[in-house]
């Protein structure tokens, strides 16, 4: 299993075979990069979601020929 890494060019499309995946991320367009959680989700008092243990970024890699997206965690911030 090798590292992704946000300047890999080299990703080949799991739907159609093309290679040269573009990155990008997903914003849910209020609190900023959506985040991986480890774990079980677990909600606090009025319905918010407690952010605690290990978290990753999500990475996004789009195809350019086909839409498909692909998504990976990124390292720890
Ligand atoms: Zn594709």
């Amino acid at each position: 299993m090798r590292t992704i890494t946000w300047m890999d060019t080299t990703m080949t499309c799991a739907r159609c075979g093309s290679v040269g995946l573009e990155e990008g991320f997903i914003d849910d367009g209020r609190s900023g990069q959506v985040a991986w959680f480890q774990g079980e989700r677990k909600v606090g008092m009025f319905g918010i979601t407690k952010r605690s243990g290990p978290q990753r970024p999500v990475l996004a890699y789009q195809c350019p020929q086909c839409s498909h997206l692909e998504l990976f965690t990124g390292p720890p911030d």
